[in-house]
Formats: C-alpha cells, sequence, structure tokens
C-alpha cells in the first residue's frame, strides 16, 4: 500500500505561523522533502525536529521525483515543504503533486502560510474574483505577452515578484494598465519590516525609481473597469433627468448636468427626454 504525500506550508516570515499540525506531521513523515535542506533545517531546529531531509528543487524534479515517489510507492509517507509559504504553489512542488496523481498516490494538502492568499485579503481590492497571475517570465516579449493578455482582465490579479525585477515589471504594468490602476504592494509580510502600499502604479513606478524595493513583493492590481461599467446606459441617465426635473430643475438643466457626469452626448439625452414626454 502506497503512503501519502503531505503538502505542508511553511513560515513566509513570522515562526509563529507554523501551526500545531504541520508540526506534527513534519514529525511523524518518514522523511521530508526540502526546496533548500538548510533553510528547511532553521525550521526543524527551532522546533526540535529531528528527520531525515532529500531535496527536491528546480532542478532536479525529474530525479528527485522518481526518487521519493519510489519511497512513497513502498510505503513511506513523505511532508513536501518549500523555502516559505504553500507548495506548489509557485515552485517545484506542483510536479511531484502531478506525478503522486499520476501514479496513485494519496496527497493531502494541509492549510497554512501562502503569500498569495495572505497579500490579497490585505490588499483592500476586491477579493470575490481574483486571478492568480504567479511570476512574470524573464523574457521581455514573454512578460509583455502575459501582460497584454491580461489588459481587459477585470478580476483583481495577484503578482509574485523578486525585488530586483520589480521597478522593470511596475514600469510595464503601468505602460499596459495605465499608471492611475491602483495596487497594493505587499512587502515582508509577517516579518519585522511588513509593510502594505497602497497606491497606484504610476505612483509606484515614482516611488521605486527614487529608491531600491527591498524585501519580498507580492503585488496585487486592481482588475480593469468592465465595459459594463464603462459605458453610461442611457435608461438610466433618462431616469437621473426626470429625477431631477420632479425637483424642479429645467430639462435642458438636468439634461446638461447628467449629460455632462456620465458621458453622454446632450442632445441624444435631449431627444430621449423629450420623447419620453410624449409617453
Ligand atoms: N509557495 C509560496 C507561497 O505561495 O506562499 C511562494 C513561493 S515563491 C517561490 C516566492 C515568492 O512569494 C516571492 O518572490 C514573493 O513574491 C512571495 N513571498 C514569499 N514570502 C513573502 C513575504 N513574506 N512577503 C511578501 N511576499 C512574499
Amino acid at each position: 500500500m502506497p503512503g501519502i504525500l503531505y503538502l505542508v506550508p511553511t513560515p513566509i516570515g513570522n515562526l509563529s505561523d507554523l501551526s500545531p499540525r504541520a508540526v506534527d506531521t513534519l514529525s511523524q513523515a518518514d522523511f521530508i522533502a526540502a526546496e533548500d535542506t538548510r533553510v528547511t533545517l532553521k525550521l526543524l531546529n527551532h522546533f526540535s525536529i529531528k528527520k531525515s531531509m532529500v531535496a527536491y528543487y528546480r532542478h532536479n524534479t525529474a530525479a528527485g521525483g522518481q526518487a521519493i515517489l519510489k519511497r512513497l510507492l513502498e510505503g513511506e509517507t513523505c511532508a513536501l515543504v518549500s523555502d516559505a509559504g504553500t507548495p506548489a504553489v509557485s515552485d517545484p512542488g506542483e510536479e511531484l503533486v502531478r506525478l503522486c496523481v499520476d501514479h496513485g498516490v494519496e496527497v493531502v494538502a494541509l492549510p497554512g502560510p501562502c503569500a498569495l492568499t495572505t497579500a490579497l485579503s490585505v490588499s483592500g481590492l476586491p477579493t470575490g474574483r481574483f486571478s492568480f497571475e504567479g511570476f512574470l517570465a524573464m523574457n521581455k516579449k514573454n512578460r509583455r505577452d502575459h501582460l497584454s493578455s491580461l489588459k481587459n482582465e477585470t478580476r483583481t490579479m495577484i503578482f509574485y515578484e523578486a525585488p530586483h525585477k520589480l521597478l522593470t515589471t511596475l514600469q510595464d504594468l503601468a505602460e499596459l494598465f495605465g499608471p492611475d490602476r491602483p495596487v497594493s504592494l505587499c512587502r515582508e509580510l509577517t516579518k519585522l519590516h511588513e509593510e502594505v502600499i497602497r497606491t497606484t502604479l504610476g505612483e509606484a513606478v515614482t516611488r521605486y525609481t527614487d529608491q531600491s524595493p527591498k524585501g519580498e513583493f507580492v503585488l496585487v492590481v486592481a482588475g480593469a473597469e468592465s465595459a459594463a461599467e464603462e459605458a453610461p446606459d442611457p435608461d438610466d441617465a433618462l431616469a437621473q433627468v426626470n429625477a431631477l426635473r420632479r425637483e424642479g430643475v429645467s430639462l435642458k438643466d438636468a439634461v446638461r448636468q447628467v449629460a455632462d457626469s456620465m458621458g453622454l452626448k446632450r442632445n441624444l439625452l435631449y431627444s430621449m427626454a423629450l420623447e419620453s414626454d410624449k409617453g
């Protein structure tokens, strides 16, 4: 009978965020697969956990994955951790999960620290619908293609970014989405210098042109205003004109006021109002 692969989220900064269940799972697994065994050793030492580890990282996923799979198929249990946060979200764990699923090995995910959900929840931007975009490619054309495909995205978008690429990414975002688009720069979450800067893309570019960004960042970018929100509804405009007239405003003034505020043509609204007067 095969063993189980446990996905164990680890703190993204604050060590107190490791859950008691995560500690138990790490302690009880037969072995731990870690992205960087030196990073994980510090965590294990902090919690007095002694456990054998194997390295599973970006450049050994093929051989490393097969070795882990073999042990799982022989009945061992493995706890997979990344350097920080939830394994398999923008890190090589994704491939190990696929391998296990394909070979009928049970995978159990523990909930816990994740940079994506921590940033989204604190961003102050709409959270009802969102699109996680992970890291943008290093290659300029691929980055631009990726961002161009998001030009009309109305959901909140979340990007992971390394500090040395932050300014370029902000510049690309401001150019494609416009400088007024709201963005929340979530920096060093759960750490001593934790900071959430709620600003616009244009202001973010200015800020990091003046000072170089330090620490880890998640960018949460507001979605585009939907076409429905952008296009003024003439029936809605007419209703507003009629409401103003009931308050004693003249037809001409009501039309001017509403047409200007909604970006509609005055003569179109004026004709509509006359038509509706005729009943
Ligand atoms: N799997 C992890 C997760 O989802 O929590 C993320 C792994 S990914 C390789 C690392 C990226 O997560 C960083 O480049 C940064 O964008 C983000 N990140 C991790 N820790 C963070 C923190 N404390 N504050 C802000 N962003 C963080």
